[in-house]
């Protein structure tokens, strides 16, 4: 067991976003998490990763309560993240961006220019890995949204996550570019991480996801492979509120 969560539940003023969620993650597969729009699924990312906390319910990552530590320390227990609208230091190059995903802290020194040399090496394999390591003296924000995607999946990288949570992979990505991230989680995932995508691009899901759940109103539905959730009665109901 990778990842569980126990009647997770969180309230924005009077609206429900997550709704006593219990939900089991599984280790060494792709997992998917699909939902309309307000379902929740940010909610419980950010509820996973520490970004809020909950009102109630427990979060267990290998056995063990990690419930409402601090991003940092959950991070630091293997389990990293991308953002939405990704996350990255539009001014810094892209090599400083990674180096500075090891630790934030490291921040001054690196401004300073102090490099530790396996670090730098590290930071090249992974980008390399995602095919933009001709771009490591570029200023993040001359990339392309796509490429930024890749560099904030490769920083994850920095800190060897053993459970990858992506939040829209695809979403606003040329259709070359997310082939290559289909790949490439597809590979990392071969080589023993776990995966848990929100992703709106059904074809993303459909081609990439060994297990889908299904949220509605902030709780899951249902799940399982993704042609049994994509033809179940419960989910078109919850798309198409029939
Ligand atoms: P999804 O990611 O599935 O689209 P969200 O988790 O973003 O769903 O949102 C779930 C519900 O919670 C929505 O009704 C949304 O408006 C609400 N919500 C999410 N975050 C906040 C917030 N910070 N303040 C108030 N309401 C929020």
């Amino acid at each position: 067991m990778s990842l569980r969560t126990e009647g997770l539940a969180k309230a924005f003023g009077g609206v429900t976003a997550v709704d006593g969620a219990t939900v089991e993650i599984r280790e060494g597969a792709i997992n998917g998490l699909i939902g309309p729009n307000g379902s929740g699924k940010t909610t419980f990312f950010n509820l996973v990763t520490g970004l809020i906390r909950p009102d109630a319910g427990r979060v267990l990552y290998k056995g063990k309560e990690i419930t409402a530590w601090s991003p940092h320390r959950i991070a630091h227990a293997g389990l990293g993240r991308t953002f939405q609208l990704c996350r990255i230091f539009p001014r810094m190059t892209v090599l400083e961006n990674m180096l500075v995903a090891v630790r934030r802290t490291r921040l001054r020194e690196l401004l300073a220019g102090s490099r530790n040399a396996a670090e730098v090496e590290r930071a090249r394999h992974w980008l390399h890995r995602m095919g933009i390591e001709h771009l490591e003296h570029a200023e993040a924000r001359h990339l392309s949204y796509g490429q930024q995607k890749l560099l904030e999946l490769a920083a994850i990288f920095m800190g060897d996550p053993d459970l990858v949570l992506l939040d829209e992979p695809a979403g606003g990505v040329n259709p070359a570019l997310i082939d290559r991230i289909v790949t490439l989680v597809r590979d990392l995932n071969a080589e023993g991480r776990t995966f848990l995508v929100v992703e709106h691009n059904m074809d993303v899901v459909m081609g990439m996801c060994d297990h889908v759940v299904v949220f509605d109103r902030g709780a899951p539905i249902c799940e399982g492979t993704p042609e049994t959730v994509q033809s179940d009665p419960r989910v078109l109901e919850a798309y198409l509120g029939v």
